[in-house]
């Protein structure tokens, strides 16, 4: 039997929940739905109150007698920020505790390991909170997304192929940083901020097609990260056996033709000029997205073959793809062994900065949870 501890905590965390979810709702509302005593419930919002999670927010309509208070969850109470690093980019962003986005900046900026680069860092944090209007003690923290294999105390880092300077950024940081941060796995973020926003959604897989290709699996509303941390690398399975060589060194693997410089390798690095180019009919743009999407198919179909559950297409080129989706789906169907209108596949919610809001949601998380 459950300890009266254990159950004022569950108590708490379903009073929490329920606002929280609903967005505004009346006192007796939540009493019929947890089937609690109204003492019971003025007890716990009492105690939100005091920490400014919730407040009055009017009333509601009613078709006689007192009109209800409309209890509403503040959003704004605790905010978090997300860095994002690549080769040639860094971008910041500052989400409330329902992940959404309050202000955000990329900037073109080539990471360098050098005190110039971590002082940009610092600036862009400080930034990106007087941008805002937040209050920085109402700041949880910085969460940073890197293109590399992060380990669990999101300090480590064990395998980065792509900018290897980065092996040390959580303790080159030290001193720049004056918040709690984290690192991690730039697609495990982007993945994780997808399923934050689908919540109807409890298993996925995201596939960040950006300048090099990753991919997170998301099971049970969870990150699955495997035994070894490296689950969802989807951009080093092979494609193509001795095909094109791959940066990691190997050949033929997914990334060396689903990556977007693929594309934007033909307009000077912008991809979005690719795509007005492609409608616009240019051939050999044409030529190079029709060929990009057969083996897309063939990607999206052997993730379905082993998953089966809904692909989400993220990063650069996911942010493009919904004027594509039906021929896309074709050629999914086409090749597929089961029965499917393959409208699993689907595109992405954030067609930008899905990593730094992911990276943010850790701190966010580890808030609410601790409600
Ligand atoms: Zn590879």
């Amino acid at each position: 039997m459950a300890s009266a501890i254990e159950i004022k905590k569950k108590n708490r965390r379903n009073v929490f929940q329920i606002i929280y979810d609903e967005r505004k709702i009346s006192k007796s509302e939540i009493a019929k739905r947890l089937e609690l005593s109204m003492p019971t419930i003025a007890q716990n919002l009492s105690g939100l109150f005091d920490k400014n999670l919730i407040y009055v927010d009017g009333t509601f309509d009613s078709t006689g007698g007192r009109k209800a208070q409309a209890i509403a969850f503040n959003a704004g109470a605790r905010y978090s920020i997300g860095i994002d690093i690549t080769k040639n980019h860094i971008s910041g962003v500052l989400i409330n505790l329902y992940g959404e986005i309050i202000y955000s900046v990329r900037l073109k900026f080539r990471f360098q390991s050098k005190d110039s680069y971590y002082t940009e860092l610092k600036n862009l944090v400080e930034h990106v909170i007087k941008k805002s209007e937040v209050d920085e003690k109402s700041v949880l923290g910085v969460g940073i997304s890197i293109p590399a294999i992060v380990e669990k105390d999101n300090k480590t880092v064990s395998y980065i192929p792509i900018i290897e300077e980065l092996a040390t950024i959580y303790d080159d940081l030290r001193g720049y940083i004056s918040l709690p941060y984290g690192i991690f796995n730039d697609s495990n973020c982007g993945g994780y901020a997808e399923l934050w926003h689908q919540k109807q959604v409890k298993n996925m897989f995201y596939l960040s097609l950006s300048n090099s290709v990753g991919g997170a699996v998301l099971l049970a509303n969870e990150v699955y990260n495997g035994e070894r941390r490296h689950s969802g690398e989807i951009g080093h399975t092979t494609l193509e056996v001795n095909g094109r060589p791959c940066y990691c060194g190997k050949r033929g693997c997914v990334d060396a033709y689903c990556n977007a410089q693929n594309l934007s390798n033909l307009t000077d690095g912008d991809l979005k000029k690719f795509f007005e180019l492609v409608d616009a009919g240019d051939e050999q743009c044409k030529a190079a997205w029709e060929e990009y999407l057969y083996y897309l198919a063939v990607v999206v179909n052997n993730l379905n073959n082993i998953l089966d559950c809904d692909i989400i297409l993220g990063g650069y080129v996911g942010g493009y793809m919904e004027k594509y989706m039906d021929k896309l789906r074709r050629l999914v169907v086409e090749r597929s062994t089961f029965k499917t209108d393959a409208s699993f596949i689907r595109t992405c919610y954030f067609t930008h900065e899905a990593a730094a809001v992911g990276a943010a949601l850790y701190f966010v998380d580890e808030f609410i949870n601790e409600i």
